[in-house]
């Protein structure tokens, strides 16, 4: 199996080949096909899967074929903390160098609010958040809003439970339309996960390897 095979657009096909990404990853070929049909998913992926490329792809992919004709914030990636979010920021930008101008912004504690809040105000396409910064930025920031997200990615559910983000997730949930598709990726599944899942998911796809 190719990426090609998987039938992504020549610019996030280059973008994988110049982060050296020769062929999907067991995950990326069971989870990216899916995504793309617009299906809720939970996937139980492990660090080191290349679990970040199998949503970002798709991500990616939507927005390119459905290019938005105002600036707003069309994707919400949740990680449980500032490094991982950094990377999935990282990793994005890097598959979507070639996607025509594809903004990304940052919402995390220990980074300067008001900088935040300025690239914030340009409702960036996707915006990778920690969960409690995310709702100071939607409370504080009038310019800012969720109202527009099409996709919630929320990664490393498990862990985000273990952090105790269980009401930041629900308030976040409240406020992105329920007219979204959400992806949920986690390391171990449980009781928690699943009422997690039952709560935010539509008839999900259940990707476990
Ligand atoms: P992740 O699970 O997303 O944190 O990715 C784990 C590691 O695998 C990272 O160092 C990625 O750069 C790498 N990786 C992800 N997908 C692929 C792929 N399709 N081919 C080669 N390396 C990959």
């Amino acid at each position: 199996e190719t990426f090609n095979s998987l039938s992504l657009s020549r610019p996030v096909i280059k973008g994988l080949a110049a982060l050296g990404y020769a062929k999907p990853s067991p995950i990326q070929g069971a989870v990216v096909p899916i995504a793309l049909l617009g299906k809720d998913v939970i996937a139980g992926a492990v660090t080191g899967s290349g679990k970040t490329a199998a949503f970002m792809i798709p991500i990616i992919e939507r927005l390119l074929y459905k290019p938005a004709n105002i600036a707003s914030t069309r994707v919400i990636v949740l990680t449980p903390t500032r490094e991982l979010a950094m990377q999935v920021a990282d990793v994005g930008g890097k598959i979507g160098r070639f996607a025509g101008s594809l903004s990304f912004g940052l919402a995390v504690g220990g980074l300067n609010l008001r900088q935040q809040e300025q690239a914030l105000k340009l409702r960036p396409d996707i915006v990778i958040a920690t969960p409690g910064r995310l709702i100071d930025h939607i409370r504080n920031s009038p310019s800012f809003t969720v109202e527009s997200v099409e996709i919630l990615v929320i990664d490393e559910a498990d862990r985000m439970l273990e952090e105790g983000f269980q009401d930041e997730l629900s308030e976040i949930m409240s406020l992105i339309p329920t007219k979204r598709q959400t992806l949920l990726f986690s390391a171990t599944m449980n009781a928690r996960i699943n009422q997690l899942v039952s709560l935010s998911l539509k008839k999900p796809v259940k990707i476990m390897l």
